[in-house]
């Protein structure tokens, strides 16, 4: 596995491949890899030829008292995790390589962008954007390769790259959990032995409201509900949103439809975090 700094050095990679034939998946990461990265690695490896993992902490998506500073950085060991699970490539660029001095080209996906996560997060999805694209583009993507954790990410990147009329084809791969049915995220790293028990919170509201959806619950308004009735169970957690939305547009839906998003995200001390599932 080749470990690259520069978009020169991708761009020569990915041209290589493309001349031989070759498919390219993109996986794009912020590091700190874990089992998540990890089954998206795989995925991509399973269907494509050469996989390129970015292990980039993108400071455009990071809002001005969020976590970027202390955000965990541990380069070695992602190389390992990356190869293991079957990256042909790390490309791991320096905030200047990736952004020049001036930078002045963004992208922005209207609407989208300011719903979920971007409603409490202005500009992080602007930040996703910018990046993801100009990943796909240095990479000569074939197909990049998304966690359903960042349910709303994925919309907001389906929407860039149909719009974009970019080559890269999105596959979403499920969410990756603790034994416990925590979802996997590189921030559980900030949570204390309490605060990992109160966040739990998260993925028990999620499993209530498939088992009230299975059972014929449709109406939005119960369901979010009674997420919120689970909350208030764990008085030290602080929700951000509780939604039920249609995953293609991020609008509220008013009822559960097969393929609805209930996306949820909150606060457990310092931590913000995020789960979701996708109605059956
Ligand atoms: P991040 O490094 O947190 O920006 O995440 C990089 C990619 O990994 C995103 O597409 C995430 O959705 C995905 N990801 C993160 N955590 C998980 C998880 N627990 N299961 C599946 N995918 C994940």
């Amino acid at each position: 596995m080749k470990i690259m700094h520069t978009v020169a050095e991708l761009r020569q990679w990915a041209r290589v491949g493309h001349r031989a034939s070759q498919t390219i998946g993109l996986v794009p990461t912020m590091g700190a890899l874990h089992a998540g990265h990890a089954s998206l690695i795989r995925a991509a490896r399973k269907s494509c030829e050469l996989v390129a993992v970015s292990i980039f902490v993108n400071p455009t998506q990071f809002g001005p008292n969020e976590d970027y500073g202390r955000y965990p950085r541990s380069l070695e060991a992602d190389c390992k995790l990356a190869e293991a699970a079957g990256a042909t490539v790390v490309f791991a660029p320096a905030v200047e390589e990736f952004y020049p001095v001036g930078a002045a080209t963004f992208v922005e996906v209207d609407g989208l962008s300011g719903r979920l996560d971007g409603a409490s997060r202005p500009g992080h999805f602007r930040g996703v954007a910018t990046v993801v694209a100009k990943l796909m583009i240095a990479s000569e993507a074939d197909r990049g390769f998304f966690g359903q954790k960042d349910a709303a990410q994925v919309a907001v990147l389906r929407r860039m790259v149909t719009d974009l009329r970019l080559a890269a084809e999105i596959v979403v791969c499920p969410i990756v959990r603790e034994v416990d049915g925590l979802a996997i995220s590189s921030r559980n790293a900030y949570l204390s032995v309490a605060e990992r028990t109160q966040a739990l919170t998260l993925s028990r509201t999620i499993r209530q409201v498939e088992a009230l959806s299975v059972g014929g619950e449709r109406r939005a308004r119960v369901l979010v509900e009674a997420a919120g009735k689970s909350f208030a169970a764990e008085p030290t957690i602080r929700v951000d949103y509780i939604e039920l939305v249609n995953w293609a547009t991020l609008e509220p839906a008013e009822t559960a439809t097969p393929g609805t998003l209930f996306a949820v995200a909150a606060w457990v001390g310092a931590t913000r975090l995020i789960d979701n599932t996708i109605l059956a």
